[in-house]
């Protein structure tokens, strides 16, 4: 028997934050749109992520935003720690003034509750159809019909298809071909633990970061103060195969001699798994024939900034926002997409690098970052502004990635 062939009018292959949001974005602009996931089931990681105001914002547009706020905490500052020496850097206060300025809060939660959110507003509406273990190996189509081909042989034809699948998209393949992401050379171990492991370092509920030569670890509270969340990052030796860059020991000898702080923390973490940084350098199109790319898929990017998922969501509600637009011109939806999203989603990617490099830095840069950061009081969000500030009412916020001083990557 042939393997069934499905006609759906926007088909959205991955169901991650990008791609369910997506769906959700779609169905509340009045259009259906049908999602297809690899896994037997729509999960995120067991991990923390921070959301910012220009995510909050787009969540809120998304009805989801109070289900979203139940499980979030609101720390009330991010304070930037030298983990050498145990002093502070700089603070980042996120209370009344930051919620005036940005219009709404900075938040940490946990990674499944944002995705339940999300997948419970597309469950709540008939114009969103969800299939799990359905993974795609093929893209193709030039014209105004592109095809997708799951490992099982189900295929799929639509008018948009919209690649959410991730770094390592294979709708990225046909689209833009450009091969796999880069190693950043950086190695990264994560976890989430119950709080009461680590009640000498609970308390304050801040987003910190403690940064050293090569190195920096990220710590927060979640889920009301009942788990914590840390991420360990070292810039690795770059010897042999890159997929076995950063083993354990190596993490042990980058933060051995760090403040007790920071080794107590680092304790706590697992070594069973770690993340080889991947992303890659912006690019001018993510669009071919009737496929575009969202998220990760389109714009993978180190988390220095925290605003990969944030970007992700952006990138959601303006793919909606033109293809409600355009309806009989999915051409021209995904032109305006593109022209939107592009110029934004590269600057924070190169960002994101050079974020890497400030906090990693050693001797006199160390010396110079934390002198000019001193100078700065704890409300001044001129650093950030281009980034929590964005309304889609205001492009022009955006800063041009043409006069963004040309690739970090090269
Ligand atoms: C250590 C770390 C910390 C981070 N912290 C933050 C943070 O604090 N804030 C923030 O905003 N971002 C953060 N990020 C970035 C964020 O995790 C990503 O940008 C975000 O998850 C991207 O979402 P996505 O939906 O585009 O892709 P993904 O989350 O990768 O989802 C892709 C989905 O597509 C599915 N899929 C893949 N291939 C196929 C296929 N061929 N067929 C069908 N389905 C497929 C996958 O199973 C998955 O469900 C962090 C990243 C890392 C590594």
């Amino acid at each position: 028997m042939a393997a069934p062939r499905k006609r759906v009018p926007h088909l959205i292959v991955g169901g991650g934050i990008g791609g369910i949001a997506t769906a959700l974005a779609l169905a509340n602009a009045g259009l259906d749109s049908h999602v297809i996931e690899r896994a037997e089931e729509f999960g995120e990681i067991g991990a923390g992520i921070q959301l910012a105001p220009n995510a909050l914002r787009v969540l809120d547009g998304l009805g989801v935003l109070d289900a979203v706020l139940a499980d979030a905490v609101r720390p009330p500052k991010a304070v930037m720690m030298d983990a050498v020496g145990g002093e502070p850097i700089t603070t980042l206060d996120f209370g009344p003034e930051f919620r005036e300025t940005f219009g709404y809060p900075y938040v940490v939660t946990h990674r499944s509750d944002l995705l339940d959110a999300l997948l419970t507003g597309c469950r709540n509406h008939d114009r969103v159809t969800l299939e799990t273990s359905r993974h795609v190996t093929s893209v193709r189509g030039d014209g105004e019909t592109a095809v997708a081909t799951c490992a099982d042989g189900t295929t799929y034809e639509t008018g948009a298809l919209i690649g959410a699948d991730g770094i390592w998209s294979v709708v990225r393949g046909h689209t833009v071909g450009d091969g796999e992401p880069d190693y950043v050379g950086h190695v990264a171990y994560r976890g989430t633990i119950d709080i009461e492991a680590v009640s000498a370092h609970a308390g304050t509920g801040n987003v910190t970061w403690w940064v050293g030569p090569g190195i920096h670890l990220i710590q927060y509270p979640l889920r009301g103060g009942a788990l914590f969340n840390q991420v360990a990052v070292f810039e690795a030796e770059r010897n042999g195969d890159p997929d076995g860059w950063g083993p354990p020991e190596e993490l042990e000898r980058c933060f051995g001699d760090k403040t007790a702080h920071v080794r107590d923390g680092l304790r706590l973490i697992g070594r069973d798994r770690r993340w080889i940084l991947r992303d890659r350098p912006p690019v001018e199109r993510w669009t071919r024939g009737r496929a575009t790319l969202l998220g990760d898929a389109a714009h993978p990017m180190v988390q220095y900034l925290a605003q990969g998922a944030c970007m992700a969501l952006e990138d959601a509600a303006v793919l909606a926002e033109c293809l409600a637009g355009h309806p009989a011109d999915v051409d021209a939806a995904f032109a305006a997409y593109e022209r939107e999203r592009l110029p934004r989603t590269a600057t924070a990617q190169r960002w994101a690098r050079r974020m890497g490099e400030i906090v990693h830095a050693d001797g006199i840069t160390a010396l110079l970052r934390d002198a000019l950061l001193a100078r700065r009081e704890d409300t001044d969000y001129g650093y950030v502004t281009w980034l929590y500030g964005y309304r889609r009412e205001h492009p022009d916020n955006a800063t041009s990635w043409m006069d963004a001083g040309g690739p970090v990557h090269a």
